[in-house]
C-alpha cells in the first residue's frame, strides 16, 4: 500500500513536471521565432528628477507580444532567452531600438537600457553599444546602462574592464535593484558608478517599516558623498514621493507618475511631467 501511494505521489509529482517542462520547451520554441516575427516591442518608463521636478530619462523594458498568448513579462521570459543564447541578439536589438528612439527625444532626455551579465559575457557587447551609438546618431551621454550584481559574480574582472571601456565612450553605468544582493557596497568601491537604482522592495515598505527608511536614508546619503545620483524604483504613492523627497533621493520612478508606456507615448508624457512632474502627479 505505501508503495502504491509513494508511486501516486511520484506520478502526480512527475506530471507536474512534465506540463513545467513542456511550456519551457514551448517558450524556447517560440522565442526563437520571436525576434524575426517582430514580436518585441520596447516600452518607456519616465525618471523623474526631484530637485529639476521633470522627467529627466525613460527606462527602456521589454515587452514580447506573444501572438497568442499575449503580453508576457521580461520576468518570465528573459531568463529563458539567456539559457537559448537568445539574449545577445535580442540584447543588441534593444540597444539598437531604445537609441534610435532616443534619438528622436529633446536632447535633454536620456534613455536607459538594462544589461544581462551573459551580454558580457558574450564578449561583443561594446561593439554592441558603439554601433547602437554611431547608428542611431544618439550622443553616448545620453545613455545610461543599467546592469545588475550578476555581472560581479563570475568573471568580475573581465566584466569590470568591459564596464570601464563602456565609460571611455561617455555612456553612464546605473545599478540597478541596489540592496537586493549579497555586497552591494563592495560592487560600489569596484567601479565608479553614475546612478544607484533603490530597489522597489524598499520603497514599499517605506510608510510601515522604520528599517526600510534608514536604509533608504543611508544609501541616499552614501550617494551623496560619493557623487553617486540614487533613483528609487516602484514609487506608487505620494506618501512615499514624500518620504523620498526628505530622504534627499535625486530621482523617482514609478507608477505614480507613469507605467512602461509605448515609444508612441513617450512625447505625451513629457507633456504631463516633463515640467512640474510632482504636481502633475
Ligand atoms: P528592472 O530593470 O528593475 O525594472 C523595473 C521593473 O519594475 C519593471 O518591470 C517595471 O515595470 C516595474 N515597475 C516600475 N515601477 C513600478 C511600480 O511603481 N510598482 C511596481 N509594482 N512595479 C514597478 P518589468 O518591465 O516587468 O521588468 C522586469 C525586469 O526585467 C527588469 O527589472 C529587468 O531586470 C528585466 N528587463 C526588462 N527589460 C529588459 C531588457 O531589455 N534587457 C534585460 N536584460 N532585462 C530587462
Ligand atoms: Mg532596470
Ligand atoms: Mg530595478
Ligand atoms: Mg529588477
Amino acid at each position: 500500500r505505501a508503495k502504491s501511494e509513494g508511486g501516486g505521489v511520484h506520478h502526480f509529482f512527475e506530471k507536474g513536471m512534465d506540463r513545467h517542462a513542456q511550456r519551457r520547451r514551448d517558450m524556447e520554441i517560440d522565442l526563437r521565432h520571436a525576434l524575426a516575427n517582430g514580436e518585441f516591442e520596447l516600452h518607456y518608463q519616465p525618471l523623474v528628477d526631484l530637485a529639476q521636478d521633470r522627467i529627466v530619462s525613460f527606462e527602456a523594458l521589454l515587452r514580447w507580444k506573444h501572438p497568442e498568448k499575449g503580453m508576457i513579462s521580461p520576468a518570465d521570459f528573459i531568463p529563458v532567452a539567456e539559457d537559448i543564447g537568445l539574449i545577445v541578439p535580442l540584447g543588441e536589438w534593444v540597444l539598437r531600438e531604445a537609441c534610435t528612439q532616443a534619438s528622436a527625444w529633446p536632447s535633454d532626455i536620456k534613455v536607459a537600457v538594462n544589461l544581462s551579465a551573459a551580454q558580457f559575457r558574450s564578449r561583443n557587447l561594446t561593439q554592441a553599444v558603439f554601433t547602437a551609438l554611431a547608428q542611431s546618431g544618439l550622443s553616448p551621454l545620453r545613455l545610461e546602462l543599467e546592469i545588475t550584481e550578476s555581472i560581479f559574480l563570475a568573471d568580475s574582472e573581465a566584466n569590470l574592464a568591459i564596464l570601464h571601456q563602456l565609460r571611455e565612450f561617455g555612456v553612464r553605468i546605473s545599478m540597478d535593484d541596489f540592496g537586493t544582493g549579497y555586497s552591494s557596497l563592495s560592487y560600489l568601491r569596484s567601479f565608479p558608478f553614475d546612478k544607484i537604482k533603490i530597489d522597489r522592495s524598499f520603497v514599499r515598505d517605506l510608510a510601515e517599516r522604520p528599517d526600510c527608511v534608514a536604509i533608504i536614508r543611508a544609501i541616499s546619503g552614501l550617494g551623496r558623498s560619493l557623487n553617486i545620483s540614487t533613483t528609487a524604483e516602484g514609487v506608487e504613492t505620494v506618501d512615499q514621493l514624500d518620504w523620498l523627497r526628505a530622504e534627499g533621493c535625486t530621482e523617482v520612478q514609478g507608477f505614480l507618475f507613469s507605467a512602461a508606456r509605448p515609444a508612441s507615448e513617450v512625447s505625451a508624457l513629457l507633456g504631463k511631467f516633463g515640467d512640474h512632474a510632482s504636481k502633475a502627479a
